[in-house]
């Protein structure tokens, strides 16, 4: 019988984030509370050699105009530049910067299926896409978390009109 349990512990990329006790919870550019990410996200988001890893806990900075994305609790941080993706958080205002990175959904694709047809299907899509289990959110997404609730606010700002490209 195979055991599981060893098999897990053998597994590198099984080591699951340290968190919480001695954790820096605030960015230290721009001193927002960052939001706990997975490692598995922080590795797969960055484009630099992970041998550059000092922390084993990293939080994710959502301040738009604070140029880091990750800190970690050694006061190692990475910014956009450092990253395979640009970051919704950091140009929510930009028509071509992914809201949904399972399946590429942009404020601007977004607006253009509102002026075409006057209704948004975006959430229901990906809502459809994750019963289908083909969401990977943890590692596509540099949030590392569902994209849902910046999709919806994204469909709201461009209903409304705050949010327009032309
Ligand atoms: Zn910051």
């Amino acid at each position: 019988m195979k055991d599981i349990s060893a098999e897990t512990t053998d597994d590198c990329c099984a080591v699951p984030p340290v968190q919480g006790r001695g954790t820096k919870q605030s960015c230290p550019v721009c001193g927002a509370k960052g939001k706990n990410v997975d490692t598995q996200t922080v590795k797969a988001m960055l484009a630099v050699s992970l041998d550059s890893l000092t922390s084993r806990a990293y939080r994710f900075c959502p301040t738009q105009s604070c140029e880091v994305v990750y800190f970690g609790e050694r006061g190692d941080v990475y910014t956009e530049d450092d990253l395979r993706e640009r970051v919704h958080q950091k140009h929510p205002d930009a028509a071509d910067v992914f809201v949904c990175y399972c399946f590429r959904h942009t404020p601007g694709s977004i607006q253009r299926e509102l002026r075409l047809t006057g209704t948004s299907t975006v959430v229901e899509q990906i809502n459809a896409g994750i019963r289908a289990g083909q969401c990977a959110c943890e590692i596509r997404n540099p949030q590392g978390s569902c994209c849902l609730g910046n999709v919806i606010a994204t469909v709201k700002r461009v209903q409304r009109g705050t949010l327009l490209f032309h």
